[in-house]
């Protein structure tokens, strides 16, 4: 049926060193306001503001508008363009068709840690340390994956934390462990792999902030071993039953392997999405984060079949018919959850989607994968492959994601004077917020789809650094562990494109 598992060792390997992580708190250099251009083009409609209030000496001038940003892993125009033609994405139709939409410039290698991390922090990964998938101290006896610990530069979370504005963080990559904020934080590593493999003893600390609910939120946990959603599973596509009886059976994820791939990948998501319809419904902080990565393994193992014509005569046309729908059926599936979570956000909240690369055919059919032994390929093997394609990936990343936003002062197809990239998420978000902007941080504020009187209401201003105003989250030894669970599970979701973007 497919090959046979690799019995990792799990031990636990605990260093003594006490983990510290950037996580901000005081207050330190006052921020200065920068003069805002007037954004190009200026609408007809944008009401005239009267006097710019002046900025409190402290520098907070919180907006009030409440945030929640989308992350989609992978998502491209390429696939939601046709299907908005359809009328197949009603949730991000409306979105657009009330808002604004651009191509989003990703990074090289389109690593998706590092580029979470540079939406998430607005800093190149040479300045926020996260590099690629594993620590610089894993070995081959303890792999370890990067975590919260190895981040040198702040994050959002960290950043309206120290201006006392309340956040959550759901799933968001390398968010373990979980920091301290005004408000909540999920981390990466509360789905399945923390609460099978991973949950025995001190493995399973600061799995969340505030640290106890984690026990609050683990009977949301998506079990894909003990308790998959057959149904929902089954639905997505048209599995014949060799293809059922393959992902009913297999029990803990494989490289490459695509009902694995699919299996765990789906139950993943669908921890944190049920985890967030949970908790953004009793709380609305001023600034929400949801992570959905689901779209990327699928289309890494089923790109070939969505898209047959582009890798020769090879496709098997039957199967194309029945299981290339998984991947445009991930895309509605995400569509139809935005479309029951955001109406529990306020009215005027402004919600921005982003995904951190796109998505295009590898060429080459994953048949290759077939000659590998999947047990030998770990995160280590793969990050030494110049041509992750040949271990058998049909769908590689594109430099172009997504980025949309619509509600409050977001324009209504409002265009970019230049093209946004991942470093410019932190900042519009900072200044929405109605909080200083670094100038460390080397995007800009995509003013052009900001109403201009909200500018001028609440202007840009600009503090030296977010460094400044940090103090480390304090870890026990508990929080370097041995990642052996995790690293395997990483691979069988497709987290294996080192080289794979342009
Ligand atoms: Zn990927």
């Amino acid at each position: 049926m497919f090959s046979p598992l690799l019995r990792r060792p799990l031990g636990l390997l605990v260093l003594a060193a006490v983990a510290a992580v950037a996580a901000c708190s005081e207050p330190a250099d006052a921020p200065t306001v920068t003069p805002t251009q007037a954004p190009n083009p200026v609408p007809a409609t944008a009401p005239t503001p009267t006097v710019a209030p002046t900025p409190p000496p402290d520098g907070r001038a919180p907006s009030g508008l409440k945030i929640v940003l989308i992350g989609i892993d992978g998502a491209t125009w390429d696939v939601i363009d046709p299907m908005l033609d359809t009328g197949e994405l009603p949730t991000f139709a409306g979105l657009i068709q009330r808002g604004s939409r651009a191509p989003l410039e990703s990074q090289t290698p389109i690593l998706s840690p590092c580029i979470w991390t540079t939406i998430a922090t607005g800093r190149n990964r040479k300045d926020h340390g996260i590099f690629r998938f594993r620590s610089t101290t894993t070995t081959a006896d303890r792999p370890r994956l990067m975590a919260t610990t190895d981040r040198t530069a702040p994050a959002i979370w960290n950043m309206v934390t120290s201006f006392g504005v309340g956040v959550g963080v759901v799933g968001w990559w390398v968010t373990w462990p979980a920091e301290a904020v005004e408000g909540f934080i999920v981390s990466d590593r509360m789905a399945y792999s923390r609460w099978t493999t991973w949950t025995d003893g001190a493995k399973a600390r600061y799995l969340t902030h505030p640290e106890n609910l984690a026990e609050r939120l683990k009977s949301l946990v998506v079990d894909p071993v003990k308790a998959p959603p057959v149904d929902e599973l089954f639905a997505l596509a048209d599995f014949n039953e060799a293809e059922r009886a393959e992902i009913l059976a297999v029990d803990r994820p494989i490289p490459f392997h695509a009902p694995s791939v699919f299996k765990f990948g789906y139950c993943e998501q669908r921890t944190y999405e049920r985890i967030a319809t949970e908790l953004y419904s009793h709380s609305q902080p001023s600034l929400s984060l949801l992570f959905l990565v689901a779209v990327d393994p699928i289309s890494h193992t089923y790109w070939h079949l969505f898209k047959p014509n582009a890798f020769g005569p090879g496709v098997d046309a039957d199967q194309a018919r029945r299981l290339g729908k998984l991947v445009p059926a991930i895309y509605r599936h995400d569509d139809r959850y935005l479309g029951e979570l955001l109406p529990k956000f306020d009215a005027n909240t402004v919600v921005i989607v982003v995904s951190d690369h796109g998505f295009k055919a590898s060429g080459k059919l994953p048949g290759a994968s077939k000659e590998i032994d999947y047990n030998a390929v770990g995160i280590a093997r793969i990050e030494e492959l110049d041509d992750p394609v040949n271990i058998g990936q049909s769908g590689v990343h594109d430099l172009d994601g997504v980025l949309f936003a619509a509600g409050g002062p977001i324009l209504r197809g409002a265009a970019l004077k230049t093209k946004a990239t991942v470093l410019d998420v932190t900042p519009t978000v900072l200044a929405l917020l109605g909080l200083p902007i670094a100038r460390n941080m080397p995007g800009r504020v995509l003013e052009e789809w900001i109403d201009p009187a909200f500018l001028v209401a609440h202007p840009i201003t600009t503090i030296d650094a977010y460094e400044s105003r940090c103090k480390p989250t304090v870890f026990g030894a508990d929080a370097d562990v041995d990642d052996s669970g995790r690293t395997e599970l990483l691979n069988s979701l497709g987290y294996t494109d080192v080289g794979g973007g342009k």
